[in-house]
This record gives C-alpha cells, structure tokens and sequence, in this order.
C-alpha cells in the first residue's frame, strides 16, 4: 500500500506554509497556484510532509493510503 499527499484544494489559501518546509513536495507557482510535485509518501519525505500537515493553515493536507 503506498500512501500519498492530498491538497483540498477548495481551502487551501496559497500561502506557502508547506512549501517553507518541504519545497520538494510543495510548490507555488508565479500565479500561487499550489502543485504537488511528488505525491508519493517516503521514509525520506515522510517526517516533514506530516509536519507540514500539522502547520497548513487551513488543514488543506492530508495524507491517504491508496
Ligand atoms: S500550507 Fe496549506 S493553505 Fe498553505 S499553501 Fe500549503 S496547503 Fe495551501
């Protein structure tokens, strides 16, 4: 089972708090449109996608067995 990054996109408010932990999970682009660059859950990425869902905001992130 592997698990993955999910964003509501419906309440996230672009403002960059999960890029600031892990940009190579999160990305802003030049228009704050919020991208996902690597879905997939990791030992290596794994500590700071969860903290970076324990910091967003508006609690936009989750994370989902698939
Ligand atoms: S921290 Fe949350 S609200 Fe902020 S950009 Fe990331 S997903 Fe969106």
């Amino acid at each position: 089972m592997t698990r993955k990054v999910h964003v509501d996109f419906g309440i996230c408010e672009s403002n960059g708090v999960c890029m600031g932990i892990i940009p190579e999970v999160f990305d802003l682009d030049d228009e704050d449109y919020l991208h996902v660059l690597q879905e997939e859950v990791t030992p290596e990425n794994e500590a700071q996608i969860l903290e970076a869902v324990r910091q967003c905001p508006r609690q936009a992130i989750s994370v989902e067995d698939e």
